[in-house]
């Protein structure tokens, strides 16, 4: 069997100067996707370069109204310490179980950029933007759309390492939701996120598992803004949005989304699945919207 050399970056300088020196070298985080790859004998990279020490990609900060959440912070700590992000920590919390969350990093999601990825979702629905960074100080910041370009593709160069993703902070109910074959310990068939933007008065809404990326559901996020400023729901949360109007989103959500028959399951199922997930979504946000009117 050919020996394969690990890198062993102590700072981030250093990681980028390895990667420039041997960009063909494989980053690993938690290695939670790198070591299945591995098992499988499906990749055998020459060198690996072990991203898991460095403390500039285990931070997270607020960033003049924005957020940067830094490649290495796993799922474990999202759950435990981001609760100002609630999509954002159910996600987290349905990943894999104890022992992958408190390896697995939402820079690994991105990086392996898996339709199912269940943080992507959320990105997408947070607008976020993928910083890269290569040696030399040069850093690039791209929008998820343009960072994850189809089934696990991404456009990062050989050079480059993921330094985190960034976005604004918006103010609103959201969060996240999966379907799988059990409750946990399952890769989705069909991912939902929903946030409400008050600021924006805008409704985001991302699908995960039902294209050959992630996807947005624009119609639908248009139709309900409207939907909400024609009620005058957007000023009173208490006033009700027609069962009707709930429906209808759902459809435009679910006709967002492009699946495809699989071992998981059918595009029709899927289809039905992001129906389900959109109108639940939907309810809870207009319930703590509601909710916290009356506070
Ligand atoms: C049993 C099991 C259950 C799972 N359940 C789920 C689940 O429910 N939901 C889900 O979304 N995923 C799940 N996964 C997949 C995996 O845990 C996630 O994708 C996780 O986010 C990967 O993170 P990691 O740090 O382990 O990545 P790694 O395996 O270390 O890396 C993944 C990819 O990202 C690249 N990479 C990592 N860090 C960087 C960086 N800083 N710069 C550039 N490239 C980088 C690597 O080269 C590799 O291509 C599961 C995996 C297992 C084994």
């Amino acid at each position: 069997m050919r020996i394969m050399d690990v890198l062993l970056p102590r700072t981030l300088d250093e990681a980028l100067e390895m990667k420039a020196a041997a960009p063909a070298a494989m980053p690993i985080a938690g290695g939670t996707d790198v070591m299945v790859e591995l098992n499988f004998d499906r990749r055998r990279p020459a060198t690996i370069l072990d991203v898991s020490r460095l403390p500039e990609l285990r931070t997270w900060r607020k960033e003049d109204g924005a957020f940067f959440l830094g490649a290495g912070v796993t799922y474990a700590r999202i759950v435990n310490d981001l609760t100002m992000f609630p999509a954002l920590m159910q996600a987290s919390r349905t990943v894999g179980s104890p022992q992958i969350r408190n390896r697995g990093t939402v820079g690994g999601n991105l990086g392996t950029a898996s339709p199912a990825g269940d943080a992507l979702p959320v990105l997408a629905a947070y607008d976020a933007e993928v910083v890269l960074a290569r040696a030399g100080g040069v850093t690039r910041a791209l929008p998820w759309h343009q960072f994850m370009v189809g089934p696990k593709k991404t456009v990062i160069a050989p050079d480059e390492l993921i330094l985190g993703a960034r976005w604004k902070i918006a103010r609103g109910p959201g969060s996240f939701s999966k379907v799988g074959t059990r409750n946990a310990m399952v890769i989705a068939v069909a991912s939902l996120c929903l946030l409400f933007d008050e600021g924006g008065r805008t409704v985001r809404v991302a699908l995960g598992s039902v294209g050959p990326t992630i996807l947005r559901a624009p119609d639908a996020e248009q139709f309900l803004a409207r939907v909400l400023h024609d009620a005058g729901a957007w000023d009173n949360p208490r006033v009700p949005v027609p069962p009707a109007a709930i429906e209808e989103f759902a459809g435009r959500v679910a006709q967002a989304g492009r699946p495809i028959d699989d071992v998981r399951g059918t595009a029709a199922y899927r289809r039905h699945a992001c129906t389900v997930l959109a109108q639940r979504a939907l309810t809870w946000a207009l319930s703590d919207r509601k909710l916290k009117e009356t506070r």
